[in-house]
């Protein structure tokens, strides 16, 4: 790059060059570097690590100049990250199915090892509603996450991962392979025995029709997965394109992607999603360094202060509609009024500049993710403003309990049935239908057997899941009525525990016959 720009920039900025070179060429850097290799770190880990307290002893310099040092050891950082990224994306071949043990699993990881390979994944890191376990589950692929163990314990044994309990057993007794294989085949009889409805519209048996939405996007291939007996797609996430590639995608390519989604479903409708980078989303390409991540530049503020990366998706997403006229646009981590209006101007702007060249293109519904809790109070204005609104509950139950939704430790804090969590959601649902704002829920609740029947005895009619609890989900409803699910709701609603909610749902599994459905791992 030196090189390159020679000509072209002044002493002063090719000497930033000189001192990239000067570290680049530190004995001091390549032997922490390869120290931390060799303490098992991967790379690009070990990169971040010591780049990082390189740049925390410059900033605690006394000297302004070498304080102000800290952030060219970061830009080295993020360059040499590039280029240590900047080569296709190995593909794992294994000679049998495997189990995968990381330590921290990403998208990318599930990408390079091939679906029929992989039975499942023990991570020891992240949490239940991390990311990448939510990305897993839409695989069906069983994941167990933030397990404390030692990885080379587990290495080259046979083992027995219960996605259900979360446990894991190593090195199992022919008993316990026996009753496992026996879950293995009641979860293949139920799963056959779902099917038979899938092709039905959703309802109640006493004739509430509920809209099934898909979750789409988190997946490590760009192809949607197809599923024709849904009502449409309520969350398309568009993030994965973004962090699986190493430069932004451009317009053109987001068209492309984004036309093969809408295309998918041309009489049904998209609702696509805002880039939602940050959290445990960062972007290879330009890593964020936050001590809260979460609480950090995500989602609508991320775009917001990057409004050409902004622009440029918006634009390929109306481009993409044209002609077919079903895509809603979703605004992710909006958490204000003001970042509302600042997304809806940029959605202008891009409409005219789309619709002088491509004036058959329609002006798309534009919504918001309740996944905030300051939205709870904000509902009210936005109703003013916006076509409709999604509620995040991953998200949601994270800031309402203050628990981070990826960190093993406090995985147990997390609660889904908290009654705080399901407070939250009746209050929703009523603000909603006070303002006649339509409301889907498009979090993980939606699409778990227990938080579905939950949510629509509260009131909900549109929920948005994976596509691998389609079958499920539209089978127990036509087990049970309104009338029934509004009673468990009322009764969940009084009580002060999670716990207690479980257990009151649970029974009632077990007195229809549907246990099987929320089955806690072993007997
Ligand atoms: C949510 O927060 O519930 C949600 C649907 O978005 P994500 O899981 O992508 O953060
Ligand atoms: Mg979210």
């Amino acid at each position: 790059m030196r090189k390159k720009l020679d000509l072209e920039l002044n002493k002063d900025a090719l000497a930033i060059f000189d001192l990239f070179t000067h570290l680049l060429n530190d004995p001091m850097l390549r032997n922490d570097l390869k120290a931390q290799i060799q303490k098992g770190d991967r790379a690009d880990w070990a990169l971040r690590q010591v780049v990082e307290s390189y740049a925390n002893r410059f900033a605690k310099m006394s000297d302004v100049y070498m304080r102000e040092r800290a952030q060219d050891v970061k830009e080295l950082g993020q360059r040499l990250l590039f280029f240590l990224h900047n080569t296709e994306q190995p593909v794992h071949e294994f000679n049998e199915p495997v189990i995968l043990v990381v330590r921290e699993l990403t998208a990318s990881i599930l990408a390079s090892v091939p679906k029929e390979q992989l039975l499942a994944v023990v991570s020891l890191e992240g949490a239940a509603n991390s990311h990448a376990a939510i990305l897993s589950r839409a695989m069906g692929i069983p994941a167990v996450m933030g397990v404390n163990t030692n990885p080379e314990r587990l290495s080259g044994k046979v083992g027995i991962v219960d996605g259900y309990s979360g446990e894991i057993f190593p090195d199992p007794s022919n008993e316990l392979l026996l009753e496992y294989q026996e879950l293995v085949t009641e979860e293949t009889e139920l799963s056959r025995m779902v099917e038979q409805t899938v092709d039905l519209e959703a309802s109640t048996n006493d004739g509430k029709r509920i809209q099934i939405m898909l979750n789409a996007g988190l997946s490590a291939d760009t192809s949607i997965s197809l599923n024709k007996n849904v009502d449409g797609v309520g969350l398309y996430r568009t993030e994965i394109s973004f962090l699986l590639q190493q430069q932004f995608p451009s317009e053109e390519e987001q068209v492309h992607q984004y036309r093969s989604v809408l295309g998918a479903y041309p009489t049904k409708r998209v609702v696509m999603r805002t880039l939602d980078i940050g959290g445990d989303k960062p972007l290879p390409y330009l890593p964020i360094d936050e001590d809260n991540p979460f609480l950090g530049w995500r989602g609508i503020r991320f775009t917001l202060d990057h409004p050409d990366i902004f622009l440029i998706q918006l634009r390929a997403m109306l481009r993409a509609s044209e002609g077919l006229d079903n895509l809603s646009i979703l605004l992710p981590m909006v958490s204000s009024v003001q970042e509302l209006d600042g997304a809806t101007a940029l959605i202008d702007q891009a409409y005219q500049e789309v619709s002088a060249e491509h004036p058959k293109v329609k002006r798309p519904e534009i919504g918001v993710m309740i996944e905030v809790p300051s939205m709870l109070y904000l509902l009210p204005f936005m109703a003013q403003k916006v076509d409709f609104v999604s509620v995040g509950t991953n998200d949601l139950t994270q800031y309402l309990l203050a628990v981070d939704r990826n960190n093993a430790q406090v995985a147990d804090i997390y609660e889904t049935l908290h009654p705080s969590v399901l407070a939250a959601m009746k209050h929703i649902f009523e603000t909603c239908q006070s303002y006649h704002l339509p409301v889907c829920i498009c979090g993980e609740l939606a699409g778990d057997p227990i938080g579905a029947l939950l949510l629509v005895g509260l009131g909900y009619d549109t929920l948005s899941m994976n596509t691998s609890n389609v079958a499920k989900v539209k089978y127990l409803l036509r087990q049970t009525s309104q009338q029934e699910l509004k009673l468990l709701a009322d009764k969940a609603l009084m009580q002060p525990y999670g716990e207690t909610i479980y257990n009151q749902m649970r029974d009632y599994f077990e007195d229809k016959g549907l246990a099987g459905f929320i089955r806690a791992g072993k007997s």
